[in-house]
């Protein structure tokens, strides 16, 4: 390679590194988690729309000159900075084998819309309702935190009504709910009532929407076709959990599925101790 055509690399692998920055900038709505996680076919590599979400940088001289053409420097993420087990964590997980005690209340609850969730959740609910409604999306909020009795209480009643199999199905047992992190939320479908709490929320307008955008807000929809097996639930199109930005942006990186596979948690169909 000779000198000039050597310069004249660097600076076609600086002005591609420019326009994938600005790619990344300009194509901050592209956020359907596992669209864009399987269709590049990169498994553990930041993605544009990924990168859009955390604040973005300009290349140093250094990585644009420098870098692989095929290779973006990676940024570290660290899976362990918050804890998967403590109940106050953000990314506590809650499942059919990991349950919170039964004395857990969060310690930050507030009311957004009515409805009760922890103060770290409260700015991106909001944003995630208002930018909907922008958008001509009626997406609304039902229910949030509820406590161990009242689970109890919800659980015991479908039990008695419906019977053990029916309630096993359709209601966590109390202490398996993740609506007692006070991270979790239903929301609910302004143009399609009757779809609410209903596997057909999944189809409304505003199913579509959370389903792409969720994510955005820091928020995953919990419970999917995809990940029934290692969750232990059925498909709630409607169930969204919160964890924040950051996490959302790397499931949606890498393409995982569930918050056990992300943060190496069992779960699966069973309660634990059966
Ligand atoms: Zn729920």
């Amino acid at each position: 390679m000779t000198p000039s055509r050597g310069r004249l690399t660097v600076v076609v692998l600086a002005a591609a590194a420019v326009l994938v920055v600005a790619g990344a900038v300009l194509w901050p709505r592209v956020d359907d988690a596992l669209t864009v996680g399987t269709a590049l076919g990169r498994t553990h590599e930041p993605k544009p729309w990924a990168a859009a979400l955390s604040a973005p940088t300009v290349p140093t001289r250094e990585s644009a000159g420098t870098a692989a053409p095929t290779s973006a420097p990676t940024p570290a993420f660290d899976l362990a900075q918050h804890s998967s087990s403590d109940p106050a964590s953000p990314w506590v997980v809650v499942n059919k084998q990991h349950p919170l005690p039964a004395d857990h209340v969060p310690p930050d609850i507030v009311e957004v819309e009515g409805v009760q969730v922890r103060g770290l959740a409260a700015a991106d609910l909001t944003a995630m309702l208002t930018t909907a409604r922008a958008e001509g999306v009626a997406l609304g909020v039902r229910s949030g935190y509820r406590s161990y009795d009242v689970q109890a209480a919800a659980r015991a009643d479908i039990e008695a009504r419906r019977g053990f199999a029916h309630a096993e199905r359709y209601s966590a047992r109390p202490g398996h709910s993740e609506h007692q992190t006070g991270l979790a939320v239903d929301v609910v479908s302004g143009s399609t009532p009757s779809c609410d709490l209903q596997t057909c929320f999944a189809t409304t307008p505003e199913g579509t929407w959370v389903a792409a955008r969720a994510g955005e807000f820091g928020f995953v929809v919990r419970y999917t076709e995809q990940n029934t097996d290692v969750t232990g639930y059925a498909p709630e199109g409607w169930h969204l959990r919160w964890v924040g930005r950051e996490l959302t942006a790397w499931l949606a990186a890498n393409g995982t599925p569930s918050l056990e596979e992300a943060l190496g948690v069992t779960g699966g169909p069973e309660y634990v101790g059966g």
